[in-house]
């Protein structure tokens, strides 16, 4: 019966997190913008949300952190509403760079006419400036609106990341004036970053992350109420950039090993899509679900190293990979 196994999942979840959170040692929290550097290494968390109300945290499940890269997948969701699919992608591509997040490589190829995927700085930074509005109030509401539709509150802005990463954006702001000689903006570049720093300075909770992830998971759909909230298209193109470029350039083990969209951020959160299909016919409740994940201590590819061993165990032992 439910009850019973969510209860078995619960205790399983809690000897994991316990065992994995000695795993946070390996790794190091982000330093390059230095408020980051505030996170306490040892913290591990994860929440996993189903339909039905399934509801499994455990670990450090209730610390506020800054969303980071995890908020180009929602500005993207964003620009695709506002602005329909093919205006973005013809502008931003679809393809994994395999370079770091804010690498500005590939923006030098003579044949590169966009900036590769809306998950890389480059591309998330010309996403943004791709919104609707002419000040960063106005092209941030949509965003917060949208997050207030799937979490029932409208995070705020971390207002002190926030000024630490504007203070310490000398590569992003490079990124930015590259795409300003290039042409790929469409708005102005200082209001585009000041958009950018603050949409990475979102706050949020693992349990955020496991709803947005959950309605991810069901195309778009609350499965709860069936409400259309994000256009099915839409998430399935935020899912197939998740699977592909959403782990920095560690997507292609990640995919390997788990098998599961996600999307990770320097604050150590990742966001995970569990796709409707689990084969385990004894955990059901498993299809559909979305899954938070708070470890901030880092691999040296900037994902949560705890968080990825984490997701890892789980994936293999419920057989949650979409392949
Ligand atoms: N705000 C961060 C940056 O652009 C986000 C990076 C990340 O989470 O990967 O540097």
């Amino acid at each position: 019966n439910t009850e019973e196994t969510e209860e078995w999942l619960q205790s399983y979840v809690d000897d994991w997190v316990a065992f994995y959170r000695k795993h946070t040692n390996d790794g190091e929290v982000a330093s390059y913008i230095p408020v980051l550097q505030k996170a306490d290494p040892d913290d591990l968390g994860i929440v996993i949300i189903g339909k039905n109300g399934i509801n499994i945290h455990s670990g450090d499940d209730d610390i506020p952190f800054t969303m980071q890269s995890i908020s180009k997948v929602l500005s993207f969701i964003v620009g695709c509403m506002e602005r329909g699919v093919a205006y973005m992608l013809d502008r931003v591509d679809v393809e994994p760079a395999g370079e770091a997040f804010n690498s500005i490589i590939h923006l030098e190829m003579k044949q590169v006419k966009k900036p590769f995927n809306p998950l890389i700085n480059a591309g998330a930074i010309t996403v943004t400036s791709l919104l609707e509005g002419n000040t960063s109030d106005e092209k941030l509401k949509p965003m917060l609106q949208l997050l207030e539709v799937m979490l029932g509150y409208r995070p705020e802005i971390n207002v002190e990341v926030y000024e630490s990463e504007r203070d310490s954006s000398m590569r992003n702001r490079a990124i930015g004036y590259y795409l300003l000689e290039v042409g790929f903006l469409e708005s102005d570049l200082n209001i585009t970053l000041e958009t950018y720093f603050k949409q990475c300075s979102i706050e949020v909770t693992i349990n955020d992350l496991a709803r947005i992830g959950m309605i991810l998971a069901n195309d778009g759909e609350d499965p709860d109420t069936q409400e259309e909230i994000i256009p099915r298209q839409v998430a399935r193109i935020a899912k197939a950039l998740m699977l592909t470029c959403g782990m920095y350039d560690a997507s292609g083990k990640f995919a390997t090993y788990v098998g599961i969209p996600a999307k990770s951020g320097v604050s150590g959160g990742i966001i995970a899509a569990v796709p409707p299909r689990v084969r385990d016919e004894d955990l059901p409740f498993l299809e559909g679900c979305g899954i938070g994940v708070y470890g901030p201590s880092l691999d040296d590819k900037g994902n949560s190293i705890a968080g990825i061993r984490l997701l890892r165990h789980i994936a293999k032992q419920w057989d949650l990979s979409i392949f």
